[in-house]
C-alpha cells in the first residue's frame, strides 16, 4: 500500500480537509495526528459558551473515536510531532519516524502573550485558543464559584468577545488595551468607540489607551498595574493579545515561511514537494486570513487537489461576523490603508465604507441597526482572494 495522507492537526482545518478528501475518495489511507484531544468542536463557539453556562463537554460535537470510525482513518491524539525530513519524506514523533505520501500542515496559530508571566500568578493566567483551554479557564470560574472579577487583555476580536460572553454569565469583566478603541484591527476608531461605549454602559471596565506593567499576586488576588500606575485587582486574568503562526515544524525543515504563516501558492502548495498548509498555519498567495471562511474554502480546493484535479482556492468578499451581542459588529476589513473611510449613520448605527481614491468600495464596517447591510455591501467589495 501507498505511504498514507498525513495531516497534522486536528482543528476545523485538518478535520475539515479529512471529511473532504473521505467525501471524493473512499479507500484513500488518512492518518490524522495531533497534539491535543482530537474532539471534533467548533472554535467560534468557544466565545459564546459562558453566557449559556455551556459545559466544555457539550462544545465537542463529537469524540476522536468517532471521529476517525466516522471517516475511516487513523488518528493519533496527544501526540506531537516534534520534525519532518522533507528529503527522506518522514515525521519524526520521538524516536518514531513515520513515511507519508503527502503531508498536511494544519498546525494553526498559537496565543501570544506581550509580557512573562510570573510563576506566583501563573495559575490564574490563561489564554484561550482551544477546547482544552476553555475546560481549565471553566474549571477555574467553576471554583472560584459566583461572580469572578476577569481582567480581559486585549481588545481584538477574541478579546471583545469574551468581555461580551462573560459579562452576560454574569461575571464581573474588565477590558485592558493599549488601543484607543476596541476592534482596531477591523473597525475605523469612530465604529469601534461605538462598541467600546456599548461595552462601558453595560459595566465593563474598560481602560483603553493602558498596558499592563505588572502582574502581582496579593493573597487569593492578582493585582494588574497599568502603565499609569492604575491597579486592577482581578480573580482570574485573560490574555488575548493576538494569535501567531504556527510555523517551528516548517521552519526548521526548511519550508518558507514569515511573520504571516507557512507561504504557500492557491494550491496550498508550501515551497517543499508533497507538503501542503492551511487554516491558521498557512499564509495562502501572500494572505492569512485567520477566519473559518477562508480554511473552509482551502479544505475543498486541496481535497479536490490531493484527489487527482488539481484546483486553485479562491476567497470571496467574507465579511467577520463579531460576536458581541451587546452591539452588533460586522466587518471586511480592507486588504491595503484605503483613500479613505466614508461614515454614515448616527448614534450606534453606523456604516463605514473603505474607498480607494476613485471612491470604489475596497471594504467596509457596520455597528448597531447597520449590519443588516452585510450581504448588500459584500457583493459590492472585492474579493480577499480573487
Ligand atoms: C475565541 C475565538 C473565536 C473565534 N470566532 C470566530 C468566528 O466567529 N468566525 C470565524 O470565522 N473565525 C473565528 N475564529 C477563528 C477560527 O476559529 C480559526 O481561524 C480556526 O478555528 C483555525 O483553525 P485551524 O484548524 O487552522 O487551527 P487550530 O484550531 O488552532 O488547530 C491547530 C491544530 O494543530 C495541532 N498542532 C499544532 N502543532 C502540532 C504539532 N507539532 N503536532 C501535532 N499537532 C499539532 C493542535 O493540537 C490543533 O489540533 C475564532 C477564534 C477564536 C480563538
Amino acid at each position: 500500500m501507498s505511504d498514507p495522507l498525513i495531516i497534522v492537526g486536528s482543528g476545523m482545518a485538518g478535520l475539515g480537509l479529512a471529511r473532504q478528501v473521505r467525501a471524493r475518495d473512499a479507500r484513500r489511507a488518512i492518518t490524522l495526528i495531533t497534539a491535543d484531544s482530537g474532539a471534533d468542536y467548533s472554535k467560534p463557539l468557544l466565545s459564546t459558551g459562558f453566557a449559556k453556562g455551556m459545559l466544555p463537554e457539550r462544545l465537542a460535537m463529537r469524540s476522536p473515536i468517532d471521529v476517525a470510525d466516522a471517516l475511516q482513518m487513523t488518528m493519533r491524539t496527544h501526540t506531537r510531532v516534534d520534525a519532518i525530513d522533507p528529503q527522506t519524506q518522514t515525521l519524526a514523533i520521538g524516536v518514531e519516524r513515520l513515511p507519508y505520501g503527502e503531508l498536511v500542515l494544519a498546525t494553526g496559530a498559537a496565543p501570544s502573550a506581550p509580557f512573562t508571566v510570573a510563576d506566583e500568578v501563573r495559575d490564574r493566567v490563561f489564554t484561550i485558543n482551544d477546547l482544552d483551554d476553555y475546560r481549565l479557564f471553566h474549571a477555574a470560574l467553576s471554583r472560584h464559584g459566583g461572580a469572578a472579577r476577569v481582567a480581559i487583555v486585549g481588545a481584538g476580536l477574541v478579546g471583545c468577545e469574551f468581555a461580551d460572553d462573560l459579562l452576560a454569565g454574569g461575571h464581573r469583566v474588565a477590558l485592558v488595551a493599549p488601543e484607543a478603541a476596541p476592534l482596531a484591527r477591523l473597525l475605523p476608531p469612530a465604529l469601534g468607540r461605538v462598541l467600546g461605549g456599548a461595552m462601558h454602559d453595560a459595566g465593563i471596565d474598560m481602560r483603553l489607551g493602558r498596558t499592563v506593567a505588572s502582574l502581582q499576586r496579593d493573597g487569593e488576588t492578582v493585582v494588574l498595574t497599568l502603565d499609569d500606575g492604575d491597579t486592577l485587582p482581578a480573580d482570574l486574568v485573560l490574555i488575548a493579545t493576538g494569535l501567531t503562526p504556527r510555523t517551528e515544524l516548517a521552519d526548521a525543515a526548511g519550508l518558507e515561511t514569515s511573520t504571516a504563516g507557512i507561504q504557500t501558492d492557491r494550491y496550498l502548495a508550501t515551497s517543499a514537494p508533497r507538503i501542503h498548509a492551511l487554516g491558521d498555519c498557512a499564509c495562502v498567495a501572500g494572505l492569512n486570513a485567520m477566519y473559518v471562511q477562508p480554511l473552509q474554502a482551502s479544505a475543498k480546493a486541496l481535497a479536490a487537489t490531493l484527489t487527482g484535479t488539481p484546483t486553485p482556492v479562491a476567497y470571496g468578499a467574507w465579511p467577520v461576523v463579531v460576536k458581541t451581542p451587546l452591539c452588533p459588529v460586522v466587518a471586511l476589513p480592507p486588504r491595503q490603508s484605503p483613500a479613505r473611510w466614508r461614515i454614515e449613520g448616527e448614534g450606534s448605527d453606523l456604516s463605514a465604507l473603505a474607498e480607494d481614491e476613485n471612491g470604489y468600495l475596497q471594504g467596509f464596517a457596520l455597528t448597531g441597526a447597520c449590519v443588516r447591510r452585510k450581504v448588500e455591501l459584500a457583493r459590492a467589495a472585492p474579493p480577499l482572494l480573487p
